[in-house]
């Protein structure tokens, strides 16, 4: 069983990120043979970005995942751009993904529409991108939250496709979504994901955020009009919050309502807070550690790289040829 999943360098990252994403991640390493993450650096210059800011993020990003509990001896933990098979696949594979596809995404919909300057092409692109790191490695399962089952529809396509009209090639990787966490919301406005691009910052809780702004938050958490902690869908605030406390505390949403039946909006949002703060308190320990060593978390990506190298080389030898853009391998051609 292949994990891959990847998982961007912008900006800090969020509850949302931690619990759709990162945990999955630490989780799969237990199954993944091997388990594939990849910090998406070249998915973070599709919208407006800067350059010396970026190269920071993805040292905080990689410090982040390995205080997260990745370890670099259990999984391949790398940087996509020093893969250049994923640039490469990706190129190919726009040879089968229709413009039409890529056109009703809603992330290129929502992302292109907050741009202020420049509408990129690479934002159009952004699934076959994601489409080439994951085929790449021929993994069976990608572990996202649900934000992501629009693209992971587009990759499946691509791999069904593809191997239809060049000959079974790729395999057609699973979604593998949470089935609590899988859309954390924004505090502030829980009709909306928490995210990185598009969220307010009162909204958002940052892995690395200190105790008390992630208190100040909880207690400024939007709720919803009437006084019952239950999850419904005209209470998307609460809903939100019984769902984390679940998250955090390993226990399920329905033990959160019974226990939480008969306290008030207000200490329930310091109960959850509290919660979080407790959930994040290690990683913020060991991320601090670990941010000091750049030299040692190049060294941990380096070795990432080589290894995932040898993965998607592999692959792609094979998508060449089919593609017939490499001469034909066959064994007994003469020399
Ligand atoms: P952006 O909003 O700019 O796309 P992002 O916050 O979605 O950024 P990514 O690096 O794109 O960050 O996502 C990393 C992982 O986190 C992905 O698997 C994504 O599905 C997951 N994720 C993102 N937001 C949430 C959320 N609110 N709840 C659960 N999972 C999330
Ligand atoms: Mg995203």
């Amino acid at each position: 069983m292949r994990i891959f999943s990847g998982i961007q360098p912008t900006g800090r990252k969020h509850l949302g990120n931690y619990i759709g994403g990162i945990t999955q991640y630490v989780a799969g390493q237990e199954r993944g043979d091997p388990a594939i993450y990849c910090i998406v650096n070249l998915h973070s210059i599709t919208v407006e970005y800067d350059p010396v800011d970026l190269r920071e993020r993805t040292y905080d990003l990689g410090a982040l995942l390995v205080a997260a509990g990745l370890d670099p001896d259990r999984c391949v933990l790398f940087r996509q751009s020093d893969v250049r098979e994923h640039t490469e696949l990706s190129w190919l594979l726009g040879a089968v993904i229709p413009l039409g596809e890529l056109n009703r995404m809603h992330q290129f919909r929502d992302k292109s529409q907050a741009q202020r300057e420049l509408v990129s092409a690479g934002l159009l692109f952004y699934p076959v991108l994601m489409a080439a790191d994951v085929l790449a490695y021929r993994a069976h399962e990608v572990p996202v939250g649900e934000d992501q089952r629009e693209h992971l529809e587009v990759m499946r396509r691509a791999a069904e496709r593809f191997n239809r009209r060049f000959g079974e090639t790729l395999v057609v990787p699973e979604a593998r979504i949470p089935e609590v966490g899988a859309r954390i919301r924004d505090l502030q406005d829980p009709t909306r994901k928490m995210s990185t691009t598009g969220s307010s910052e009162q909204g958002t809780v940052y892995v690395l955020d200190d105790p008390d702004v992630v208190m100040k938050k909880f207690k400024r958490a939007v709720t919803d009009s009437g006084t019952d902690i239950v999850r419904a869908d005209d209470k998307p605030g609460i809903s939100n919050l019984i769902e984390l406390l679940a998250v955090v505390r390993g226990t399920s949403a329905e033990d959160v309502e019974r226990e939480f039946a008969d306290s008030r909006y207000g200490d329930f949002k310091v109960a959850v807070g509290e919660a979080v703060v407790d959930f994040l308190a290690p990683v913020r320990e060991r991320y601090a550690e670990l941010r000091g060593d750049e030299a040692e978390l190049d060294r941990i990506l380096a070795a990432g790289a080589d290894r995932a190298r040898e993965m998607a080389a592999e692959t792609l030898v094979d998508v060449r040829e089919r593609m017939g853009v490499a001469p034909a391998r066959s064994v007994d051609r003469a020399p």
